[in-house]
């Protein structure tokens, strides 16, 4: 380098640092307007004790209808009646697949898309030999006057009986919306059965039928989460899950002669397989930051404390070094890819038998824009056996599409959260686990999974846990913001 390139290149330099503090300091949220909205009426007491009598009735799904005991469901639906009364007055209820509950909630004007809210009825039981664990009884639905403990307080019970309280307290004060609004409630969300025996599938079908096509859903998947970092940021992230990862199990086997242990070659099919896991371990899936993921770090770069923003206002410089360090981060790498567990494996059926059959089950969540296809693909592609098998186990799904950030729906999402509460942040985000709300994309393009509740990660971890439970401080804003859901989404206004 000349001399006069090195002096442009120190100017160039200097200014960029020079510019850093300004660029740092006008690193913030582009501002909206959020418009103050009036407070909305929520019976907390009436919801506190309309949720503990909920968790009480044990509504766990069997894996199909002979497993099932319907009676449960039956007495809660009757529970769900004699609490709303008024919503089963004026509302029209249609019940599918035995136990799935469609509620119709006719809107003024003719002809728009109507919105839905979304929740399962169902729980998952408790885990074997755990019971004991729990500081009061799972189905008990205890409210110690902090919590109300029990199998389905955040996972969803907390959130249908919230969406029951806004509808039976907007009928009350009279309200009535432009488009209809439906309340689905789903019967078997926690079998995962993606057949005709599951009913948000069978609703999805009956409104597809109609020609009902929606404006947009709200179901279970993100949350209000605080996050906390001293000097840092202090803020409340509401993530709104615009997608969810796809599911599929894989078994992978190996075949050998098999025979008496005593004259073992050197390698069983055991050995075999070990080298094909390690195979597939060692292909992990590229991770690469999406745009959704890209929004999310963005819009917390924009939410961090001065000296920390002089880093994030150069998110973009970090990208890739961003990137591969993420990926060395399980929870986050899941963010960012299709992750690989291989979670089973078996061979011969006795010691001193050599394996004929030794096989590996991989669970795969597939990233959103890849298929099981594309995951059975690699694996031919990276497993250097040519004869290995490769079988797909039931139960698999791809990816959901990804829901717009510019929708209608979004956007006012974005709004309530932020009226209610101005140390709000929101993002999109997307959701690990599945939900009912993927059965419903042929009627749907705006899907949102969201839960308007402000629960810590330690505490959203009880959820198909150990003392699964709700903060009733948080369960006040919930219910006003389903309300608030359904007088915003329920207008006539076009996207
Ligand atoms: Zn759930």
């Amino acid at each position: 380098m000349d001399k006069k390139t090195k002096i442009i290149s120190a100017a160039v330099l200097g200014a960029a640092a020079a510019s850093l503090p300004v660029r740092a300091a006008l690193h913030k949220e582009p501002k909206t307007d959020v418009p103050a909205m009036p407070p909305e009426e929520v019976d907390l007491a009436r919801y506190r004790k309309n949720l503990s009598d909920a968790i009480k009735i044990k509504t766990i799904a069997g894996k199909d209808e002979a497993s099932t005991n319907y009676d449960v469901f039956y007495e809660f639906h009757a529970f769900l009646k004699e609490r709303y009364p008024l919503m089963h007055e004026k509302l029209e209820l249609t019940v599918l697949n035995k136990a799935a509950l469609m509620f119709r909630w006719p809107g003024s004007k003719q002809g728009l898309d109507p919105i839905a809210l979304l929740a399962h009825q169902d729980v998952v039981p408790i885990s074997q030999g755990t019971l004991d664990d729990w500081t009061h009884p799972p189905f008990d639905g205890v409210d110690d006057g902090e919590y109300i403990w029990g199998r389905g307080a955040l996972d969803m019970k907390n959130h249908l009986i919230g969406v029951m309280e806004a509808v039976e307290t907007l009928l009350a004060e009279g309200f009535q919306p432009e488009r209809d609004v439906y309340v689905l409630l789903g019967n078997n969300e926690e079998v995962m059965s993606a057949n005709e025996n599951n009913g948000a599938v069978v609703m999805c079908k009956y409104l597809a039928e109609k020609g009902i096509h929606l404006d947009c859903i709200i179901d279970e998947g993100g949350a209000i989460l605080p996050v906390d970092v001293k000097g840092v940021i202090h803020k409340d992230l509401a993530g709104i899950g615009i997608a969810e990862k796809g599911y599929a199990d894989i078994e992978v086997a190996v075949h050998a002669k098999g025979g008496h242990s005593s004259a073992a070659p050197n390698h069983t099919a055991l050995g075999k397989l070990a080298n094909v896991i390690r195979d597939i371990e060692n292909h992990q899936f590229k991770a690469k930051i999406s745009p959704m993921l890209w929004q999310l770090f963005d819009t917390i770069g924009r939410n961090v404390s001065f000296p920390v923003k002089m880093v994030t206002c150069n998110l973009k410089l970090l990208k890739p070094a961003l990137t591969l360090g993420l990926s060395y981060v399980p929870p986050a790498a899941s963010m960012m890819r299709t992750t690989t567990g291989v979670t089973m494996a078996s061979g011969s059926p006795q010691a001193n038998v050599l394996p004929q059959r030794a096989a590996a089950v991989v669970n795969f969540r597939i990233y959103p824009g890849q298929t099981v296809e594309d995951v059975l693909a690699h694996l031919r592609k990276v497993i250097r056996y040519k004869d290995v098998e490769i079988n797909l186990l039931p139960g698999w799904k791809n990816p959901s599409k990804l829901s717009p950030t510019d929708s209608r729906a979004f956007q006012k999402i974005g709004m309530i959260c932020k009226s209610m509460n101005p140390n709000t942040i929101v993002a999109p985000y997307l959701v690990m686990g599945g939900t009912d709300a993927c059965h419903y994309q042929d009627v749907c393009e705006n899907i949102y999974r969201y839960s308007p509740f402000r629960v810590s990660t330690s505490l959203l971890l009880t959820t198909h846990g150990t003392n699964e439970r709700i903060p009733v401080a948080c369960m006040e804003a919930g219910v006003a913001f389903f309300k608030r859901f359904i007088r915003e989404l329920s207008k006539a206004e076009e996207a």
